[in-house]
C-alpha cells in the first residue's frame, strides 16, 4: 500500500454504546482458535523445529511470569496465582515428550504437531469426570494458543500485554474480557458484533471507555498500528481521519466538554422535577472500583450491584469471607446511601470457568441467575450469608434477578430465611429488616406483579431483559437490534402494570436497565410513575438534569398520549420531542 493510499480516510458505521471520542493507534485482537497451518518437513528440518519449540516454550513462560507479576501488582497475589497452573503446562514433561515423539514420527511443522498433541491431551482430560482435571484442560487450551501464536510469530492474543495506550479492535469481547481491560491503556474499543444492552457494552459505560459495536468486519479490515478516531456518540470508527475530520471532532469535543462542565455543577443538587416530585437517582456498578465514579456522579446510592463480575475471571468461587469484605467495603464507601446488591446472575452472556456451566443453545432462556442459584444452593447460601452479614454494618438492600413467578420467589425467600436462621443460631449479627426486592425482568413476573408484591419490599425493573423476553429479541444479537424497541407499546403497558401493582401494595419501584439512562425516555418513565432510576455512573448527571427540567404534568400527558399508540417509533418521537423541548443542550 502506498503512502497516499494509507492516508485515505475510511469510515466504518456501527452502534455507539459508550459515549466519548478516542484517538489513537489500533491493536487488533485476533480470534483465539486459529488453526496452525500444516506442512510436511524433511528429516534434516527436525532439529530446527525442536529448537523453535524450545524457544517458544521459553517465550511463553516469560510472558506468563510477566503477566503474573503485573496482575499481582494490580489486583493481588491470590488472583495472580491462577497462572501457576499455566506455568505447569509449559513444564509438563509428559506433554513435551509426546510432542517430540510425534514430531519425529509424523514429521510436520512443530506448531501443527504441538496443536494436535495439546488438543488431544486437553480433550482426554476434559472428558474425565473430575472438576480439577477439567480445569487443567482449560489451562492447556489457553497455554496451547499462546505457544502456537509464539511459534507463528504473531501478536499475543491478550490485549493486557500491550503496554502503550491503544484502541482495541476485536471480532467480539466477552464481558469477562471487558472487565479485565486496563482503563489507563485502552482508550476505546470497537467490535464487529455486539449490542447496546450486552454486558460488554454495559461494562464499557461503567469503565467510561468510548465503545462502538456492530461494525461488521472491522477487525478483518484493520491492522494493528492503524491510526483511528473512535466516535462513541454516533457509532463511527474513522481510519486515517483527515485534517478536516479532526478539526470537526475538536469542535465537537469543546461543545461536549462545556455540557459536561455544566453537568458537573449539578453534583450536589437533587433530582427533583420542577413541581417538586423527587425521583431517586442511583448508579449501577459492576466492580467495586466503579464506586469512585459513582461518588463523583452525584448519585444517591447504588441501585444495582451486579455481583457476578466478582465471580467471573476467577478460577475458584469466591468464599463467604471474601464476599462479605467486598460488599461491606462497597457499602462503607457511601455510608449515608444504600447499596442494592443483586444476587448472582450468572449465565446468559456471563460465565465462570470454575462453575463449568454447560453450554446451552439458548443461554438467556437457560440455566441462568435465580434458576442456577436455586439448584446450586451451596453457592447461593454462601452469597446470601455474606450479604446478610454485611448488612449488620452497611446500608444494604438486596434483590433477586430473573424472578419468573411466585413459587420461585418464595423458594428464594425461603433459602434467605434459612441463612438468617443459621446466623441467628450462631449469634452472628445481621440486619433483620434489610429490604429485599425482586427484579422484574421476565414478562410472566410483570403479569403477576400484584402477587409478587406481597412477597417483597420493592421492585426493580430490569428493562434490558424485560425487552428481550417480551419482544423475543436476543439482546446481544446485532442482526435484530432494530427490533429491540424500549418504546414498544407492550413494554410501556408492562411497566405501567408493574408500577400500579407496586404502588397498590405500598412498594417503591425502580428501573435499573439501560432504559433508565436514556434521557429521551426520562419523561416516559417519570410519567409512568417510576420512583427510582438507576443507571451507569457516567449517565447520572444527564438524567438528573433531565428530571430537573420536567414537570409531572408534562410527563403524565405524554403517557396519556402514547398509551394507545401502536408504533414504537412514533412513541419514541413523542418522547424525543418532549426531551428536546425541555433539555435541548443534552439532546445534541
Ligand atoms: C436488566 O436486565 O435490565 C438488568 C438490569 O440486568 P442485566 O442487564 O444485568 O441482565
Ligand atoms: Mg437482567
Amino acid at each position: 500500500m502506498s503512502d497516499t493510499q494509507q492516508r485515505v480516510e475510511r469510515r466504518f458505521h456501527g452502534v455507539g454504546v459508550s459515549p466519548g471520542i478516542a484517538r489513537g493507534t489500533v491493536f487488533v485482537l485476533r480470534p483465539e482458535d486459529e488453526e496452525a497451518p500444516s506442512r510436511r518437513i524433511e528429516d534434516w528440518e527436525v532439529p530446527g523445529e525442536v529448537a523453535r519449540f524450545e524457544a517458544a516454550l521459553l517465550q511463553t513462560r516469560e510472558q506468563i511470569v510477566e503477566m503474573q507479576n503485573r496482575i499481582a501488582g494490580a489486583i493481588g497475589a491470590k488472583d495472580a496465582s491462577i497462572f501457576d497452573a499455566h506455568l505447569l503446562v509449559v513444564e509438563d514433561r509428559t506433554l513435551i515428550d509426546e510432542v517430540l515423539r510425534t514430531l519425529d514420527r509424523d514429521q510436520y511443522n512443530i506448531e501443527y504437531i504441538f496443536q494436535q498433541v495439546a488438543n488431544r491431551y486437553a480433550k482426554t482430560l476434559s472428558e474425565i469426570d473430575d472438576p480439577y482435571l477439567r480445569e487443567r484442560a482449560l489451562d492447556i487450551n489457553d497455554v496451547c494458543r499462546r505457544v502456537v501464536r509464539n511459534l507463528m510469530g504473531k501478536d499475543p492474543r491478550s490485549a493486557s500485554q500491550i503496554d502503550v495506550p491503544h484502541i482495541l479492535v476485536a471480532h467480539n469481547l466477552t464481558p469477562s474480557d471487558t472487565a479485565q481491560l486496563n482503563r489507563k491503556l485502552v482508550l476505546g474499543f470497537a467490535t464487529d458484533v455486539g449490542s447496546r444492552t450486552s454486558h460488554t457494552a454495559i461494562m464499557a459505560r461503567s469503565l467510561n471507555i468510548p465503545a462502538v459495536v456492530a461494525l461488521h468486519n472491522v477487525s478483518d479490515s484493520l491492522l494493528s498500528g492503524d491510526h483511528v478516531l473512535l466516535d462513541g456518540y454516533s457509532g463511527l470508527l474513522i481510519v486515517n481521519p483527515s485534517d478536516q475530520t479532526l478539526w470537526e471532532y475538536g469542535e465537537l469535543e469543546v461543545k461536549k466538554t462545556e455540557v459536561e462542565d455544566k453537568l458537573e455543577a449539578l453534583r450536589e443538587t437533587v433530582s427533583t422535577t420542577l413541581d417538586g416530585r423527587h425521583i431517586t437517582l442511583s448508579a449501577n456498578i459492576e466492580l467495586p472500583s466503579d464506586i469512585d465514579l459513582v461518588k463523583q456522579s452525584g448519585a444517591e446510592g447504588i441501585g444495582l450491584y451486579r455481583t457476578e463480575f466478582f465471580y467471573i475471571n476467577k478460577n475458584e468461587l469466591p468464599n463467604e469471607e471474601e464476599q462479605y469484605e467486598n460488599y461491606l467495603a462497597v457499602a462503607k464507601e457511601i455510608p449515608d446511601q444504600s447499596v442494592i446488591i443483586r444476587t448472582l446472575d450468572l449465565g446468559g452472556d456471563k460465565f465462570m470457568s470454575a462453575l463449568q456451566l454447560p453450554s446451552e443453545l439458548n443461554p438467556f432462556l437457560g440455566w441462568r441467575a435465580i434458576r442456577f442459584c436455586l439448584e446450586r444452593v451451596d453457592v447461593f447460601k454462601t452469597q446470601l450469608r455474606a450479604i446478610l452479614r454485611a448488612s449488620a454494618l452497611g446500608n444494604i438492600r438486596m434483590m433477586f434477578p430473573m424472578i419468573s413467578g411466585v413459587d420461585e420467589l418464595r423458594r428464594a425467600n425461603a433459602v434467605l430465611e434459612e441463612c438468617r436462621q443459621e446466623l441467628r443460631e450462631k449469634g452472628i449479627p445481621f440486619n433483620e429488616h434489610m429490604e429485599v426486592g425482586a427484579m422484574i425482568e421476565v414478562p410472566s413476573a410483570a403479569l403477576v406483579a400484584d402477587l409478587l408484591a406481597k412477597e417483597v419490599d420493592f421492585f426493580s425493573i430490569g428493562t434490558n431483559d424485560l425487552i428481550q423476553y417480551t419482544i423475543a429479541v436476543d439482546r446481544i444479537n446485532e442482526r435484530i437490534a432494530h427490533l429491540y424497541e424500549p418504546t414498544h407499546p407492550a413494554i410501556i403497558r408492562l411497566i405501567k402494570m408493574i408500577v400500579n401493582a407496586a404502588h397498590a401494595h405500598n412498594l417503591w419501584v425502580g428501573v435499573c436497565g439501560e432504559m433508565a439512562g436514556e434521557i429521551a425516555l426520562t419523561p416516559l418513565l417519570v410519567g409512568l410513575g417510576v420512583d427510582e432510576l438507576s443507571t451507569g455512573a457516567a449517565l447520572v448527571p444527564r438524567v438528573k438534569r433531565a428530571v430537573q427540567s420536567l414537570d409531572i404534568g408534562v410527563c403524565l400527558q405524554l403517557v396519556d398520549e402514547v398509551k394507545n399508540m401502536e408504533s414504537a417509533e412514533a412513541i419514541l418521537e413523542k418522547c424525543e420531542a418532549i426531551a428536546k423541548a425541555h433539555y435541548p443542550e443534552l439532546m445534541v
